[in-house]
């Protein structure tokens, strides 16, 4: 099925741009703060593991921490902007990364140098004199080039990851009740059977034909995944966001599914979500 219908129908919701008071300062503490104790371990962890492979899955499981936390922090202070998120979820990522270089310093037996100034000329003394490597105590240490290099990817990772996937976020807030909306995430599969005749309805505006979703029989090849966002409190906002997922057997026989979007955040009448969650909790148990 190659139909990926972008329903220009179908109202999208969009972040309204707005941000609580404290918005810009949860979005850059979470991560400064809890980010920077989760630097320290992951510093000395780096340090203490010899071994490059787990150093960088630990380095891209410390930038989706501050991702997570940015997150966070950008839903506590009712945060629906991508530029303050962006910028002081940013800043918070930049200073808890800092934080990574001073505790790691102090693992290799350098002490605590907080201040900058003492700290890049302590970075470039190591990476003249090399460090850990692989085959630490071998004596075969990483040291100049080959060292910023890794140094720099370390950080493109940590920094990519930590910002980037936090500007993906697919909370739904509703301004009328200032309040984030509950996920249903849960509603699982549904049937693509008549998905032709969906994506047509979606293309000419007719939300309703979302309630005509049905869930798929088990062990499907394909099917709708179904995400449904809720305001259970003025009951004036819900948004279904469907994918395409396709699962295949490789050819070892392990499955594979793809994900293909179809619509993301369609705004469409409450009662229309309410059918569709009802469809499914006749069939979930
Ligand atoms: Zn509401």
């Amino acid at each position: 099925m190659e139909s990926s219908a972008s329903a220009p129908g179908i109202p999208l919701y969009k972040q309204s741009g707005k941000t609580g008071i404290a918005g810009p300062f949860t979005t850059f503490l979470f991560p400064a703060i809890v980010g920077s104790i989760i630097a320290v371990a992951y510093a000395y962890l780096i340090y203490w593991i010899p071994f490059i492979y787990l150093n960088f899955i630990l380095t891209f499981v410390f930038g989706f921490f501050l991702a997570i936390l940015v997150n966070a922090g950008a839903k506590a202070g009712h945060v629906r902007s991508v530029p303050v998120r962006f910028i002081f979820g940013g800043l918070g990522v930049l200073f808890a990364y800092y934080v990574h270089w001073v505790a790691w310093i102090a693992a290799l037996g350098g002490g605590w140098i907080l201040n900058p100034l003492e700290l890049f000329p302590a970075l470039k003394v190591i990476k003249l004199l090399g460090t850990w490597g692989i085959g630490r105590g071998e004596g075969t240490a990483v040291s100049g080039t080959f060292l910023l290099i890794i140094w720099i990817i370390e950080g493109l990772i940590i920094l990519g990851v930590g910002i980037l996937s936090s500007m993906m976020s697919d909370l739904i807030y509703c301004e009328r009740c200032h309040r984030w909306t509950s996920v249903y995430d849960s509603l699982g599969g549904a049937d693509v059977e008549g998905a032709e005749a969906l994506f047509d309805g979606l293309d000419r505006g007719e939300a309703e034909i979302l309630g005509t979703l049905k869930p798929v029989s088990p062990g499907a090849s394909q099917y709708l995944k179904v995400d449904v966002c809720r305001c259970e409190k003025c009951q004036d906002l819900s948004a279904v966001t469907l994918k395409h997922v396709e699962i295949t057997l490789d050819d070892k026989g392990k499955e594979e599914s793809k994900e293909t979007d179809i619509v993301e955040g369609a705004l469409v009448p409450y009662p229309v979500a309410d059918q569709l969650i009802r469809n499914f909790d006749g069939e979930r148990s």
